[in-house]
């Protein structure tokens, strides 16, 4: 079986938790966790003709980078940067822990997930930036870890990037 780590990344409040609680447990809910630690929840999937266990790290609580060691990084081989499209400062963020984590782990696949597309009409992301960001190389979904758009789609996109490389 072949297993693979994922890093949830961003910002405080973007969705991180929210995206892998709808992605394995097919779930919403609006509490917010505010204790401070790694959880790492599990999910099979089926991709072509492989078994995949994925392995999904994410930080519980005040989760800004500076908390974030090489030891939560180490071994990822795919980071789900996650932003909230109703706060533009969370594009920066999320392009400031790739710019970290390539730093620190080399390069390796990454998806920008622009969270809460629910909200639509409240986004002041504009159109314009994430348009640039795609032409800069950036691989960009929208989701909703709320109604589950986007979602399923995110994992298996992140998955195929990561066996792309590789034959393992
Ligand atoms: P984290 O700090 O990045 O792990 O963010 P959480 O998953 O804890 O979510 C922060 C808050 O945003 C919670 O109140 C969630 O209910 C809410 N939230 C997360 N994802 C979505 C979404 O897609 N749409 C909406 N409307 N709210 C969301
Ligand atoms: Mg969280």
């Amino acid at each position: 079986m072949i297993q693979k780590k994922i890093c949830m990344l961003g910002s405080f409040a973007v969705g991180k938790t929210s995206l892998v609680r709808r992605f394995v447990h097919s779930m919403f809910t609006d509490k917010y966790l505010t204790t401070v630690g790694v959880k790492i929840d599990t999910k099979k999937i089926v991709y072509g003709d492989k078994e995949i266990s994925l392995l999904l790290w994410d930080l519980y609580g005040e989760d800004e980078f500076q908390r974030v060691q090489i030891s939560y990084l180490r071994g990822s081989s795919g980071l789900l940067l996650v932003a909230d499209g109703t706060r533009p400062e969370t594009v920066d963020k999320a392009i400031e822990l790739r710019d970290k984590t390539v730093a620190s782990l080399g390069n390796i696949p990454y998806l920008l997930l622009m969270n809460k597309c629910d909200l639509a009409p409240q986004w002041e992301v504009s159109p314009e930036r994430l348009r640039q960001l795609g032409q800069s190389g950036w691989k960009i979904l929208h989701t909703s870890a709320k109604t589950g758009e986007g979602v399923e789609q995110s994992f298996l996109s992140i998955t195929a990037m990561m066996l792309g490389g590789s034959a393992k």
